[in-house]
């Protein structure tokens, strides 16, 4: 065991706080009793506001992408039109699953850095009213990118009323807003290790009255990932197989701090967070690679710039106990992500910054002391309203 604590800052999993971790090394209770389904209970409920729903949540042990295909298997049949609109790695990934269930899918393919356009969304659904579901990213965790699904869904009701919208809102839900409801979502789904300071290993998802509906009709198979079951069972405080008890400890808690905190403090953290992190890696010379108007709030995508040994510079920042993620697919090698979700504090990311800073100095490249802290710093007092001191800033 390292005898410091990483400053773990890649998309999830997250780093866990210490009532988390401790929560998860509980001993085991019986999963059909009722201690669990008052958790159950709880968890569910707390999930609620996050997801802006009033209607029913599934908690299923899963991964995310587990959530992603039951987002698919149990509102779907083979053969129904898809219109996936992917933004980068998990908009394919979502698409991809479609398809395997022999969906017929068209793919909308939004350059890898921006957001989809809900005028290239509009134009994709003009006169054409036969799909069955629209799927959709709220987060691109593999671009640092947050689609604006308010208005992409505006542009399905008013072009395609009877078609679904299923939205991947792994690492986006509870650390941002999301109004299911009122946004008219029919399914969304997250994941334990993202915003809700869990160990990975839970997916929930929420369906719209409609979404339920469509169940009943959809023939794409399924047995596990049947939501039909699980909302049954959930009815009864149980789950239909066996859950990953030790996650659901760790979300049960995590959604207790998320709930002593208040939810417009958590994202006013993330929001803070996520400005903060911007600002330093630009001072640091950086290019960020999302479009900044539609920049995440959970992770930020970097560009590695010409010259830089990636390799080299990352052992560095290893060896002074940060730790970042890599480019995903055709990234690999161009950018580096740092994430900034879930258990995470300004603290944590002003350590990083100045971790960035020192390495970059050590890398040879031109960069004043101080200077990133400094810029993330102000970025995050303006995040909160507060303007920082005249001098701040300068680099001084
Ligand atoms: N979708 C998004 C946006 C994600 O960020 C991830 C994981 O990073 C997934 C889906 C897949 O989740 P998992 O890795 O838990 O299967």
């Amino acid at each position: 065991m390292d005898r410091f604590e990483p400053n773990l800052r890649i998309p999830g999993p997250t780093g866990l706080p210490p009532s988390v971790r401790e929560a998860g090394a509980r001993q085991m209770i019986n999963h059909r009793g009722p201690e669990f389904a008052a958790m159950l209970e709880r968890i569910l409920t707390g999930m609620k506001p996050y997801f802006g729903t009033s209607s029913d949540i599934a908690m299923i042990s899963t991964a995310g992408t587990g959530g992603l295909e039951a987002a698919i298997v149990n509102t779907l049949s083979p053969g129904d039109r898809v219109l996936a609109v992917s933004i980068g790695a998990f908009g394919d990934r979502f698409a991809k699953i479609a398809r395997a269930y022999g969906a017929d899918v068209t793919k909308i393919d939004v350059e890898w850095g921006q957001a989809a356009d809900p005028a290239v969304l509009r134009d994709a659904l003009r006169g054409d009213v036969g799909y069955r579901a629209v799927l959709l990213t709220h987060n691109e965790t593999s671009t640092g990118v947050m689609n604006p699904i308010p208005e992409l869904a505006a542009v399905v009701h008013d072009l395609a009323p009877e078609t679904l919208i299923l939205v991947d809102s792994v690492s986006g839900l509870g650390a941002v807003p999301f109004e299911m409801d009122a946004w008219g979502v029919d399914v969304v789904v997250t994941g334990s290790q993202k915003a809700w300071m869990a160990a990975p290993g839970l997916a929930m998802i929420a369906a719209s009255p409609r979404a339920w509906t469509a169940m009943e009709t959809a023939t794409m198979p399924r047995v596990y990932l049947d939501l039909r079951a699980h909302r049954e069972s959930h009815a009864a405080g149980q789950t239909p197989w066996t859950p990953a008890l030790a996650v659901v400890f760790q979300v049960d808690e995590g959604i207790r701090l998320m709930t002593a905190e208040g939810a417009e403090h958590v994202f006013a953290r993330h929001e803070a967070c996520a400005a903060a992190a911007r600002a330093g890696l630009t001072a640091l010379g950086f290019e960020l690679f999302a479009d900044p108007r539609h920049a995440s709030r959970t992770v930020t995508a970097t560009v590695v710039p010409d010259g830089l040994d990636w390799k080299a510079f990352n052992g560095e920042l290893k060896r002074r106990s940060l730790i970042l993620a890599g480019g995903q697919g055709k990234l690999t090698g161009k950018i580096f992500r740092l994430g900034h979700l879930g258990s995470v504090t300004l603290e944590e990311i002003l350590g990083a910054m100045s971790v960035l800073e020192f390495s970059s100095i050590l890398a040879g490249r031109d960069v004043r002391p101080g200077s990133a802290v400094a810029a993330a710093q102000v970025a995050a007092l303006e995040s909160f309203g507060i303007a920082a001191p005249a001098a701040a800033g300068a680099g001084a």
